[in-house]
Formats: C-alpha cells, sequence, structure tokens
C-alpha cells in the first residue's frame, strides 16, 4: 500500500492543492492571498503533523477536542502552531476548547456560544468563532438552520469574550460539486444578511469547502477552506 503521507508525497499533494486553490481564486476574479487553507489532521499520526510543519504549515483543523489536545500536547516543541475546532464541540468540554483552539468553527448552539463565552471570558481572551450552518437542512448535520441564525445572531453577538469572525458549513455529499454551489451562494447570502444586521462584528469569513468541493467553494466566496484527504490522503478510521 502507497503510504500517501510520505513526506515528498505531502509535499506533492499539498503543492497541487495549492495550485487548485489559486486557479479557483483567479476564475473568480479574487486574490488566492484572501484564501486561507486549513488542512485538516483528524485521524493523522503527529508525524504527519510534524512533516506538514516542516513543509511550512501552521494551521491544522481538528474535528474532536481530546484528539487535538492528545497532539497539541504531543507538537508542543513545535512554534507557532496554531488548532482550528471545526467538528461539533458538546458543552462540557467548552473551556478545553478554549484553551486550545484559536479559532472554533462549529458553534452551533446559543447554549454552547454561551459556555465559549463563560470560559473566554474567564480566561480574559477574545475567542475567534464561526457559525455553523445546516444550509441543506440534513438532519445528519450539525448546525443552525438559516432562520434559526437570523434570531440566535443577536443572543450570541452580545456575549463577551466572543468574535463572530463569519459562518461555516458542511455541504452534502454528492459526486458532482456543482450540485452544492447554491449552498455555498446561500451560505455567503446569509452572512452578508447577518452582517448588517449586526456590524459591530467582522463576518470576514466564509469557511467552506473541502477536497471534493473547495475549487466550487472557493469560486462562491470561501476564505478558508478545511482539506483532508487531498493532502494527506485516505482516513485511517473515523
Ligand atoms: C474531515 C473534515 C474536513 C476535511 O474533509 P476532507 O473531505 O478530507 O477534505 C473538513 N471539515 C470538516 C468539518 C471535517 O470534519
Amino acid at each position: 500500500m502507497i503510504d500517501h503521507t510520505e513526506p515528498s508525497t505531502l509535499a506533492a499533494n499539498l503543492a497541487r492543492v495549492r495550485e487548485r486553490i489559486a486557479a479557483a481564486a483567479v476564475r473568480a476574479g479574487r486574490d488566492p492571498a484572501t484564501i486561507t487553507l486549513v488542512p485538516v489532521t483528524k485521524t493523522m499520526p503527529d508525524a504527519t503533523i510534524r512533516a506538514a510543519y516542516d513543509l511550512g504549515l501552521r494551521v491544522f483543523g481538528e474535528n474532536r477536542v481530546q484528539e487535538a489536545k492528545a497532539k497539541a500536547t504531543a507538537l508542543a516543541d513545535l512554534p507557532d502552531l496554531h488548532w482550528h475546532l471545526v467538528g461539533h464541540l458538546q458543552r462540557n468540554k467548552a473551556k478545553t476548547a478554549v484553551g486550545l483552539f484559536d479559532v472554533i468553527h462549529s458553534v452551533d448552539s446559543v447554549r454552547l456560544a454561551r459556555a465559549l463565552s463563560h470560559h473566554a471570558t474567564d480566561a480574559d481572551h477574545a475567542l475567534s468563532v464561526l457559525l455553523e450552518i445546516n444550509v441543506a437542512g440534513e438532519t445528519s448535520k450539525f448546525g443552525f438552520a438559516p432562520a434559526e441564525a437570523l434570531t440566535a445572531v443577536p443572543m450570541i453577538a452580545s456575549l463577551p469574550g466572543l468574535t463572530i469572525e463569519g459562518l461555516m458549513t458542511v455541504a452534502p455529499f454528492v459526486p458532482d460539486p456543482e450540485t452544492v454551489r447554491p449552498v455555498f451562494r446561500q451560505l455567503r447570502a446569509l452572512r452578508d444578511d447577518l452582517a448588517r444586521g449586526c456590524p459591530t462584528h467582522p463576518w470576514q469569513h466564509l469557511s467552506m469547502g473541502m477536497t471534493d468541493d473547495f475549487e466550487v467553494a472557493i469560486e462562491e466566496g470561501a476564505t478558508m477552506v478545511r482539506v483532508g484527504r487531498a493532502i494527506f490522503g485516505a482516513r485511517r478510521n473515523g
């Protein structure tokens, strides 16, 4: 079996993803520098993250608090390493999450936002958050329904210690990424509406696009793409 995370493969995968990001940005008349790649390392071993760090990556996305905490501990010797949480967060892990992550992409309830606000305020820390939106209304997915976000945002926006940096979505899994273009377009329109109603927060980010659909997401305005398999190869588990 080919080890996709062998350093030379990793370098080639990363270069290819960066080229594809740049090409999609150019197609949309956007500056590629305005798009942040968030490599998603869930299930990948510490050695793979070290190899990615050696290639210059400094931000990594994880979907579980415990797994991210173990990795952050094992890699504590690496300076300037930053973690983003991209998966669902349980409220009882909010305190750990506040201590660990620079950005939480997956705020999906007012109760979770309150818990994060409480712990961020305690830690005297301004926590950057994105609100996760379940645009397509899939029952298997977390996130606010778009209409629900309209009522939740004023409550979340008033909480101390939180800065709403924008919205995040996970599009439905489909064979042709063109199918989910309207999902990305709707996320952007919702962000624009919410930002108009609540100009005290920055709202500059749209975290949308994964291995199968990041180019379409960039064409529709993504500022953060969360890419796992295209960089690190197939996941071992989970
Ligand atoms: C796993 C995961 C990703 C990366 O998925 P790939 O398809 O491997 O690029 C992005 N976002 C979230 C929320 C994830 O859980």
